[in-house]
């Protein structure tokens, strides 16, 4: 299977196949990491019938040396053709000095905002193998899977009014305004409640609505759309403090949690840390079925371009390997196949084999080519 270099973005590379799929490996390790997941498309196609057409393009940093721009408005094009995009990770210290407005990160915002994605989805999952990564104790997150699932689009980042402002007496006021309508609300809420109803059927949903008017909107909107919509789903409301506290406390009590895009920032992030190594951990962004049911969605690592390892043939390539399977999973329905390569990484780490970072007492330390090979090579036994 020949797939796209680099030098030649966007060209298409003939793979007879309706999943159209666009890759972006970005900066640093995100090449590295994207490698990987290429040896496992491949091992999809001769395996299992499963192949994609597939486009590669530049994103972040190398965009912005090849064309002066983190993201060319025809790789905005490919990725609203695409069925599925596949990001790897942008930015890096020589593109530091940027202006804001020219920075690599803008590459994946501006992906967020032009195909719609409203939907952060963040497993946290405990992988067996990685009980001992985490810092609570093993018997408190032995079999942690939960998702949590934050409002990425909307709520106090980009609510209006905003800004800095002098008052009369001198001092200077800071103003952010958290905003939601019950479209917003309904729309990452249906997305929550659907994961809900293939996972264990219980939804937290997760607001201030003690302190904040839009929170109490939140608890309403989602009372009224689980009763409307979802009647088999256990919803539950919980206070943002209070979540955070029961993440620490007892974080297996949790299925699907549903969140704004604040409380979902924080929350989100200490529940990725319950397990581990941010080099475990996939992350997908979903925006809303058009009218032939396409979804636009985006997957990618938690983790950032990495500059200190990048080059080094040192980087986790799971959490590209991961977010893959949940491509898999999301945007194909094919449960088997995620179910499959899950399975496989998590052999792989039972084996023994661990990468750097998750290194540990009696484990045998391997680079980005031995990790990905083996768990190419676990896919191979499981199939056999
Ligand atoms: P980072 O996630 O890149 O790295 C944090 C630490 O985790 C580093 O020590 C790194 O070596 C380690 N790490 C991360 N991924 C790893 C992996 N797969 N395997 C092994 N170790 C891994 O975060 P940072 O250092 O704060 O940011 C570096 C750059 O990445 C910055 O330019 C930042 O803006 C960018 N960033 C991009 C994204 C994105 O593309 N979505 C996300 C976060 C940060």
């Amino acid at each position: 299977m020949g797939l796209d270099s680099p030098d030649h973005p966007g060209r298409r590379i003939a793979m007879p196949a309706n999943r159209t799929l666009l890759l972006l490996p970005g900066d640093g390790i995100g090449p590295e990491v994207m490698t990987e997941v290429r040896h496992v498309i491949g091992w999809l196609a001769r395996h299992r019938a499963v192949s994609f057409e597939i486009t590669e393009d530049l994103v972040g940093g190398a965009a912005i040396d090849a064309r002066g721009t983190p993201i060319a408005a025809e790789t905005v094009a490919r990725a609203k053709a695409a069925d599925a995009v596949l990001f790897g990770a942008v930015g890096g210290p020589k593109w530091d000095k940027l202006g804001f407005a020219k920075r690599p990160e803008i590459g994946i915002l501006t992906l967020r905002r032009e195909l719609g994605l409203f939907a952060n989805l963040r497993p946290a999952v405990v992988l067996e193998p990685l009980v001992a990564a985490s810092t609570l104790k093993p018997e408190l997150v032995r079999g942690l899977d939960l998702m949590i699932v934050r409002e990425a689009t909307g709520g106090i980042y980009f609510g209006e009014p905003r800004g800095v402002e002098t008052l009369p007496d001198g001092q200077k006021r800071g103003i952010n305004t958290e905003v939601y309508t019950t479209g917003e609300i309904e729309r990452v809420g249906r997305v929550a409640f659907a994961l809900a109803q293939k996972r264990a059927r219980r939804l937290c949903s997760v607001e201030k609505a003690n302190v904040m008017e839009s929170g109490l909107l939140w608890r309403e909107t989602m009372t009224a759309l689980g009763k409307r919509e979802f009647p088999e789903i256990a919803l539950s409301h919980m206070y943002a403090d209070n979540c955070a506290m029961q993440l620490v406390r007892n974080p297996r009590q949790f299925d699907v949690i549903v969140t704004s895009n604040l409380f979902g920032d924080l929350l989100s992030d200490l529940a990725s840390m319950l397990t581990g190594s941010l080099g475990m951990l996939p992350s997908a962004t979903l925006g809303a079925p058009d009218a032939s049911g396409k979804r636009p969605a985006l997957y990618e690592p938690i983790h950032g371009s990495a500059p200190d390892i990048a080059g080094k043939g040192l980087a986790n390539p799971m959490a590209e390997i991961l977010s893959f399977a949940m491509l898999l999973r999301w945007s194909f329905a094919l449960e088997d196949e995620a179910a499959l390569l899950e399975r496989a990484c998590t052999n792989v780490l039972a084996s023994g084999l661990r990468t750097p970072d998750v290194m540990a007492p009696g484990c045998r330390e391997v680079g980005t080519k031995a990790m990905g090979e083996a768990v190419v090579k676990e896919l191979d036994r499981l199939a056999a």
